[in-house]
């Protein structure tokens, strides 16, 4: 029987129109050799048409990125003409908030050892998964500048937390413990410094690991845990944390496994089923347009969409082929993972690699 879906394509700029590129090399290597079939539209916004129109999402454009689309595959939004990432955050925060995608979803495994900075010995079988709330925090830009206490002039962005978000980032990170077979979960924030906040968080968090009694829990300092996260990774099982703390655990953990070539995320509403699949490096202007980004991050991402598309058999053969290919010799690798091999090469190992019986 054939399965048809949709999914949606936004490139963006710099690298992640070159990582998105390879991705589609596998949605129609898939669609070519299965019954399978994911139907893909691009939305070409970029740093181009943000500079020659003005703008990069009105939102009357929302529309067609979700009406009978099951998943959006997205690249990067970065450029070095444009200051503040003003296009990116008017694309990926409009987004975000629009379609209301509160969980940012990033697994970190440590698939070979070689490509740590730390010794193999102490990151070998690290499987991290962090949940950071993607909506409020201090992400709101609420703030603005202000007359200091002292006379100079002050800037201000205030964190902003509601229980509605709290409760839901927090039942979510549970229930995907639950369903994955993990055994603990661990909330990270710096609830002794900014008090009002961590008193919310831990208080909801307190409450709600109560309906789920069979799962471990803790409760932990950013600080103390980002040297936890580099001393000891297999500690660590599945996190939840804030907007910004997640943020920076997420790209922390990127660094302890390998970098951010090898690390994908999602943007997950999951009441209402849409969800946005990305790696987590950004546009990367120095390497941009050389032919030598690692798409991997970017492949793994597609694996979190198939996934998502009810498709998981072509989820775990696509991961499953990207993993092998980690562990082969550092010769077939692009230059970020010590080797000589360029974009298109590694998608080429990849999808000779994917199992398509
Ligand atoms: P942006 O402003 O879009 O976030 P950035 O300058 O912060 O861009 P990132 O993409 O976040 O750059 O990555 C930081 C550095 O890591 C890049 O400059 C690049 O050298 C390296 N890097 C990131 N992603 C990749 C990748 N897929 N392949 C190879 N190197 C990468
Ligand atoms: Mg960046």
């Amino acid at each position: 029987m054939n399965t048809e879906r949709k999914i949606i394509i936004i490139p963006g700029d710099g690298i992640g129109k070159e990582v998105t590129n390879e991705a589609v090399k596998v949605i129609e290597h898939i669609n070519h050799s299965s019954c399978d079939v994911v139907n893909y539209e691009y939305f070409n916004r970029d740093a181009d048409f943000y500079l020659e129109h003005g703008y990069i999402l009105k939102d009357s454009d929302i529309k067609s990125l979700t009406d009978g689309v099951d998943g959006i595959l997205f690249g990067a939004i970065g450029d070095p003409r444009i200051p503040n990432m003003e296009h990116g955050r008017e694309l990926l925060l409009k987004l975000r908030q629009s379609l209301d995608l509160y969980v940012n979803f990033r697994p970190i495994r440590a698939v070979s050892n070689c490509y740590s900075p730390l010794k193999e010995n102490r990151v070998e079988g690290a499987d991290m998964v962090i949940f950071r709330e993607n909506t409020q925090g201090l992400y709101t830009q609420v703030g603005g500048s202000v007359a200091g206490v002292d006379g100079t002039q002050a800037a201000m962005d205030t964190a902003y937390y509601s229980t509605h978000s709290v409760d839901r980032i927090i039942r979510e990170a549970f229930e995907w413990a639950v369903a994955n077979d993990r055994r603990r979960v661990d909330l990270v924030d710096k609830a002794n410094a900014v008090t009002n906040i961590g008193q919310l968080w831990r208080t909801r968090f307190r409450k709600i690991s109560k309906e789920f009694n069979h799962i471990e829990t803790g409760e932990h300092y950013i600080d103390a845990y980002c040297q936890r996260m580099v001393s000891d990774p297999r500690s660590i099982d599945v996190v939840v944390s804030s907007n910004l703390f997640g943020d920076i655990l997420g790209d922390l953990g990127a660094g302890v496994v390998g970098g951010l070539g090898i690390t994908p995320s999602a943007n997950i509403n999951p009441q209402s089923g849409i969800a946005l699949f990305e790696p987590v490096h950004g546009s990367a202007p120095d390497i941009a347009g050389k032919g030598i980004a690692n798409p991997v991050a970017s492949l793994y991402s597609l694996a979190l969409l198939y996934d998502h598309l009810r498709l998981d058999k072509w989820g775990k053969r696509i991961t499953a082929a990207v993993d092998e290919y980690l562990q082969m010799a550092s010769s077939h690798k692009t230059p970020d993972l010590g080797g000589e091999a360029g974009t298109s090469d590694v998608t080429e190992q990849i999808i000779s690699l994917i199992d398509v019986s």
